[in-house]
C-alpha cells in the first residue's frame, strides 16, 4: 500500500465514521446494545439523510483546504468561522452541530477580531474532543516533518479554539500515532513508537509533564487490555483519544473499527472520525466499505479535495516554519 492510499483510506473511514455516528450522536451504549449500528443509517438524531457527515468532518475539510492553499494560522482561524457562520463546506447546507468551546473561540476570532493564536479556549473545562476531530489531515500534511515541528503544528492549530496544554497532548498523541501507522510495520508497534516519542517530547517540558498522569491508560499501555466497560465515549478529549485508540488496537479490520467505535455510544460521530482514522491507515482503503463511501454527501467534492490535499501533502509541500 502507497502512502497516497493509506493517507486517503484514513481520510475516507474518518469521514464514513462522523457520517455513521451522526445518526446516532447521544444515544447510550445501552439503548445501541438494544438496537445497534451496522450499516450507514439516515435521520435520527438530526433528521439528515444517509450519509449527511456533521461538524467534525467540515472541521476536517477546511484544514485540509488551508494547508495546501499555503498554510497560516490566522486564515485557518478565518476558514473556520466561515463554516459556523456561513455554512461553508456543510454537508446540507447548515451546521447542525458545533461544539461550546468551538464557537466561543471562533466568535472571538470573528466579532471580537481575535488572532488565531490567542482565540482558543484554555480552562480546564475547555477539554473537549473538538480540536481532536479535526486533527488527521494535520498529521498527514506534516507527516515527514522533524518531530518537534509536527507537534507545534498540532498544538498551534488544536489551540485556534482548544488551547488548554491537554487539548494539546491529546492531538499531539495522535498526531504521532497517525504518523507511526504511515510507516510502522503494524498498528501495536506504531502505538508503541507514538507512546514513547510522546512520553520523550512532553516529559521536557514541565507544563505539557504536568498533564501525562491524564494519558496514564495510553502511557502504560493498559490500554489495550482493557475490555468495553472500561472504555468511555464521551466528549471529553482523553476518551475519545482512548476509545479510538482501544478500537483500532483491539479490532481486526475497518469496518469492525468504525461500528465498535459508534456503538460506544454519546459522542458517536467523533469517536467514528477519530477511529476512523487510525483504522483507515492501519488496513487500507480496500477495506473500508465502498458502499459507505458512495454514500457521503458531496462525495464527488471531497474526492476532489482529498486528490488535491495529497497532490500537495505527498510531493509539492512548501516547508512551513512551526511557531516558536
Ligand atoms: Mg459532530
Amino acid at each position: 500500500m502507497d502512502l497516497k492510499e493509506k493517507m486517503k483510506a484514513a481520510l475516507y473511514a474518518g469521514i464514513v465514521g462522523d457520517a455513521l455516528g451522526v445518526p446516532v450522536e447521544s444515544s447510550t451504549r445501552q439503548e445501541l446494545a438494544l438496537c445497534s449500528v451496522k450499516n450507514m443509517l439516515g435521520y435520527g438524531r438530526y433528521d439528515q439523510p444517509e450519509g449527511t457527515w456533521s461538524d467534525d468532518t467540515a472541521l476536517v475539510l477546511c484544514t485540509m483546504e488551508n494547508l495546501m492553499e499555503g498554510y497560516d494560522i490566522d486564515s485557518m482561524g478565518k476558514l473556520f468561522c466561515k463554516w459556523l457562520f456561513e455554512s461553508y463546506w456543510t454537508a446540507t447546507g447548515f451546521v447542525f452541530d458545533a461544539g461550546l468551546t468551538t464557537y466561543l473561540a471562533l466568535d472571538r476570532i470573528l466579532h471580537d477580531g481575535a488572532s488565531s493564536k490567542v482565540s482558543g479556549c484554555s480552562t480546564e473545562d475547555d477539554n473537549g474532543n473538538g480540536s481532536l476531530m479535526r486533527m488527521l489531515p494535520v498529521a498527514l500534511f506534516f507527516h515527514d516533518s522533524p518531530l518537534p515541528e509536527l507537534l507545534a503544528h498540532a498544538h498551534e492549530i488544536s489551540a485556534i479554539t482548544h488551547a488548554h496544554p491537554r487539548s494539546k497532548m491529546g492531538c499531539g498523541f495522535y498526531c504521532l500515532f497517525v504518523k507511526e501507522l504511515l510507516t510502522a510495520p503494524d498498528k501495536t508497534v506504531a502505538y508503541r513508537n507514538a507512546v514513547a516519542q510522546a512520553l520523550h517530547f512532553y516529559s521536557a517540558d514541565p507544563v505539557f509533564k504536568s498533564e501525562l498522569p491524564h494519558f496514564m491508560r495510553i502511557i502504560s499501555h493498559e490500554l489495550q487490555g482493557l475490555g468495553e466497560n472500561d472504555i468511555r465515549s464521551s466528549g471529553y478529549i482523553v476518551d475519545t483519544l482512548e476509545a479510538a485508540m482501544w478500537c483500532t488496537l483491539t479490532c481486526e479490520n475497518t469496518k469492525d473499527i468504525l461500528l465498535t467505535a459508534v456503538n460506544l455510544g454519546l459522542d458517536t460521530d467523533t469517536t467514528g472520525m477519530v477511529a476512523g482514522g487510525l483504522a483507515g491507515l492501519a488496513h487500507g482503503l480496500d477495506s473500508v466499505p465502498p458502499q459507505w463511501i458512495e454514500s457521503l454527501s458531496r462525495k464527488e467534492e471531497i474526492e476532489r479535495l482529498i486528490d488535491r490535499f495529497l497532490e500537495t501533502a505527498i510531493t509539492t509541500r512548501p516547508h512551513v516554519p512551526a511557531a516558536a
